[in-house]
This record gives C-alpha cells, sequence and structure tokens, in this order.
C-alpha cells in the first residue's frame, strides 16, 4: 500500500499523466487562484464597499506602504491595509453590497458593472 503510494507520487512528476487535474489548473487559471491585491482592486474599480456595506465612488487611490490611501467622492479619507485578506477585499471580490453612497453619486452602469462583472473579464 505505501509503496505504492510513492509509486504514484513520483511517477505523477515524471510522466505528468492526464488524470491529475491539479497541475493542469495550476497552468491554465492562474488568475482564479491569484488574489489581487486591495490596492490593484480598487484602483481597477474605483469603488469602495464601507463596513456597512454601501458603495462608494473613489476619486483618487494612493499606496502608503502597507497602507492604501483612498479618497472618495463624498469626501472621506479612508486607509487601509493591503491586504488581500481583508473584508472589504473580499467584498470587493464577492460584490456583497447593500447600497450605494447618494453622495458619490455612482453611475448606474458603474454599480451594474460592479454587480455583474467577475475578477476574469475586470482584468
Ligand atoms: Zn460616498
Amino acid at each position: 500500500m505505501w509503496e505504492h503510494g510513492r509509486g504514484v507520487r513520483g511517477g505523477s512528476k515524471l510522466s505528468k499523466p492526464g488524470s491529475t487535474p491539479g497541475a493542469l489548473v495550476g497552468c491554465g487559471m492562474t488568475i482564479m487562484n491569484s488574489r489581487p491585491r486591495l490596492f490593484s482592486l480598487v484602483s481597477m474599480m474605483k469603488l469602495w464597499p464601507s463596513q456597512k456595506g454601501v458603495l462608494h465612488g473613489i476619486v483618487e487611490v494612493e499606496k502608503l506602504g502597507q497602507f492604501v490611501k483612498m479618497t472618495t467622492y463624498c469626501n472621506k479619507t479612508i486607509l487601509v491595509r493591503d491586504s488581500k485578506r481583508s473584508r472589504s477585499a473580499r467584498w470587493l471580490r464577492h460584490r456583497w453590497i447593500r447600497d450605494t453612497c447618494r453622495r458619490c453619486r455612482i453611475p448606474d452602469w458603474k454599480v451594474k458593472r460592479f454587480l455583474r462583472g467577475r475578477m476574469q473579464k475586470i482584468i
């Protein structure tokens, strides 16, 4: 049993049989696996979901070391850590919002694109 297991592991490296989808997926779908950082997400979308789930429009994004500084249309300055695991990065990826900020006046098409779009299309 154990010997067989070892044999399979060693063999897959050499021969790459078609029955190992893991290797194939890793090559072809790198976009899915690589989680973009917050800064690249925000600078791409120019939208920011607040803690309450309100979507703001972003005028300016600036990278300050490990932090991302954002200025919204409603004149707020938001400073967050540039992490790909933060709540907002997750929200941006999954498009979870409850409302849009009225003062930011995000155009409808932008909100629609945000809600409809998927990561692959935007990148
Ligand atoms: Zn706003």
